[in-house]
């Protein structure tokens, strides 16, 4: 579809009038913590608590978070022959997102062979373009055996305080559990989505019914099970499913296959492009999957999404490197004399103004009740949000059961004991399923559960009160021996979050083995070199937070508070992943670790 035959002015003035109509002055505080009498969604449906005693002893390597991130830098601390190392974690088992997001359909959607870490040190071939829950959830696991990571780790376990002693130059480390012990080194990595979050609907408290969140998913009301067993148990119910991002996306053809009543309240779209999974062919992966092959595909990949000169071969091949394909084609593709910001941004907006238009098209070939294919179409540019891929979402709805509840980007009304109101209409129901995503934009103490307190009883919370400032997104001036393993002010890489992990692990292991050879046992990051690396990062990047600020909300752009502080947190290197990945390379492998202090 070329963009001179679409009504360019139009579509952004429908996409500032669907995002004014959902501006909310309380932003993030519209949603609530599941404390108190919401404290039981947070319940573990999968694995029981198994009592134990208190662990008091000491370690070489404390890592807070039992997924991708952790098992990355477990793994690359194995290899440099540290084995010493605990990992602690709220879940059952590793695995992170992927041991509570056990919810029908769940699936990756980037592409296995790249989404998940250390296929080649494990020697597993993904079975799927995007893999399932399980088989991810399979993954995590592996790592944990093959890397000897289940040996000394605690789960069911939540941190609750990790205290820098300096005299005896160890990190001291509590839990719920009445553990404290000691470790020479400490890791977080407790993900970006991992504290599940509820609507402030009114009323909420006071639904008879049954309800859960989608991150406990309940299979012992729905039946089913988490490889994709029909919900046998919903036949005859009434289920509102609440939300309609990636989750929803991937569940929703499930409730409506069930066969009983389902209403899908939607206060967003989502934008829903082609999925086109397919098994993976095991003599094609035996001919990629020679020595070095994903850290190869890795790169690749993100060569391709970046936009920088692409590489000669697109290896992946999916929906994120045709969106970028795209956006290059058309920007570069304007003459030189016309290669202006002004021109490129334009040339930018056009590419993503026939992706999205293609996109809402797609609604009307699948969905055969035109005012709910409309109903459907998303109103915003496509990187607003989270872009999602099914083949299976929007045909849902031909479902004579299925309902599109759509409330005009109100959200809900209220709920009541029966069920739930939207327009004034009442829809009583048997089960409510909150869909309605985790804490992105709250502070990093609260989403941790603990707030570190480094050199001199100052906690990370004091000392990021104007901001987060590190270095590298990984080290913290005034808190020796930790790491920070997220992606903001490093690579920011959130198109495939684990190479960001895969990343980390290789530097954490690079500078752990430098410490070793040379005899250091306190290892931090100047304040020079910290504040000179966000200055770098802020006065590179000042158009960011405006970028993400006309759009629809969301937690991309701190449901539309683009604060300095929301601009401070989500930045990354001013020239992108890849420069990243190169700098960082070079920074570890040069043996100076530049802006580190050893001693
Ligand atoms: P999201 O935060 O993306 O979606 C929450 C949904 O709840 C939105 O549709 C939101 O609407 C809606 N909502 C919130 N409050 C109300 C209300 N009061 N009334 C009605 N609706 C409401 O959470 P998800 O769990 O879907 O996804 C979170 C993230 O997890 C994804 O963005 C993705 O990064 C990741 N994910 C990845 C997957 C994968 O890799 N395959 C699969 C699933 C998730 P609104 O948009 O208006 O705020």
């Amino acid at each position: 579809m070329a963009t001179a035959a679409l009504d360019k002015d139009a579509i952004l003035a429908r996409y500032r009038a669907e995002r004014d109509k959902r501006l909310r002055p309380d932003g993030n505080d519209q949603y609530q913590e599941m404390t108190g009498g919401f404290a039981h969604y947070l319940d573990d449906p999968y694995m029981p608590v198994i009592p134990r005693a208190p662990v008091t002893d000491h370690v070489t390597f404390a890592m807070v978070g039992g997924g991708f991130a952790g098992l990355c830098v477990g793994a690359r601390l194995a290899e440099a022959g540290i084995t010493d190392v605990r990992i602690i974690d709220k879940a059952g088992d590793f695995g992170g997102n992927w041991y509570w997001n056990r919810y029908p359909g769940a699936q990756c959607d980037t592409a296995s062979i790249i989404y998940l870490p250390l296929l080649e040190e494990t020697g597993h071939m993904p079975t799927e373009k995007y893999a399932h829950a399980p088989e991810i959830l399979e993954q995590s696991r592996r790592i944990g055996r093959t890397f000897g990571l289940y040996d000394k780790a605690l789960f069911h376990t939540r941190v609750t305080e990790i205290e820098w002693d300096d005299e005896r130059g160890v990190w001291v480390i509590s839990t719920d559990r009445g553990d404290r012990f000691t470790a020479d080194y400490v890791g977080t990595g407790t993900g970006p989505l991992h504290v599940p979050k509820l609507p402030g609907i009114p009323g909420i408290e006071t639904f008879k019914g049954h309800s859960f969140h989608t991150s406990r998913w309940d299979y012992d009301y729905t039946g089913g099970d988490t490889n994709g067993a029909p919900l046998d148990k919903l036949k005859d119910k009434r289920v509102a499913i609440i939300g309609t991002g990636a989750t929803a996306v991937q569940c929703v053809p499930h409730l409506a296959r069930a066969g009983g009543t389902v209403y899908v309240v939607q206060r967003t779209p989502s934008s829903v492009d082609v999925r086109a999974n397919a098994p993976t062919d095991p003599e094609w992966f035996k001919s990629i999957a020679t020595p070095g092959w994903q850290k190869r595909w890795l790169d690749n990949f993100a060569r391709n999404v970046g936009m920088g000169p692409p590489p000669a071969e697109d290896l992946v091949q999916d929906g994120w490197t045709d969106l970028t394909r795209r956006i290059r084609e058309k920007v570069m593709g304007l003459p030189m004399e016309q290669m202006t910001p002004a021109n490129m941004m334009a040339a930018f907006e056009d590419a993503d103004i026939e992706k999205m238009s293609e996109i809402r098209a797609r609604t009307d070939a699948l969905v055969r009740d035109k005012a709910t294919a409309d109903r459907l179409k998303a109103w915003y540019r496509q990187l607003c949000k989270r872009p999602c891929f099914h083949d299976a979402y929007l045909q849902a709805f031909n479902e004579p059961g299925t309902h599109l509840i759509d409330t005009d980007g109100k959200g809900v009304e209220r709920i009541d004991e029966t069920g739930f109101w939207v327009n004034g209409q009442h829809y009583e129901v048997d089960c409510i399923i909150y869909s309605t995503g985790f804490e992105v934009g709250t502070s990093h103490e609260r989403r941790a559960g603990f707030d570190l307190k480094g050199v001199g009883g100052k906690r990370l919370s004091e000392a990021w009160k104007d901001g987060m400032r590190t270095l590298h997104g990984l080290h913290v001036h005034g808190f020796p021996n930790a790491f920070l393993v997220q992606f903001a002010q490093g690579a920011n890489f959130i198109v495939n979050v684990p190479h960001n992990w895969t990343d980390a692990g290789d530097t954490i292991a690079a500078i752990l083995s430098h410490a070793r050879a040379t005899g250091a046992r306190r290892i931090e990051a100047t304040k020079e070199a910290q504040d000179k690396w966000v200055e770098l990062l802020l006065t590179a990047q000042p158009g960011m937070a405006g970028a993400a600020a006309d759009c629809t909300p969301g937690y991309y752009n701190n449901e539309g508070k683009a604060t300095d502080a929301a601009a401070a947190f989500g930045v990354g290197y001013p020239l992108g992943p890849v420069a990243f990945f190169n700098y960082i390379d070079g920074w570890r492998t040069s043996g100076k670790f530049e802006g580190l202090a050893f001693s």
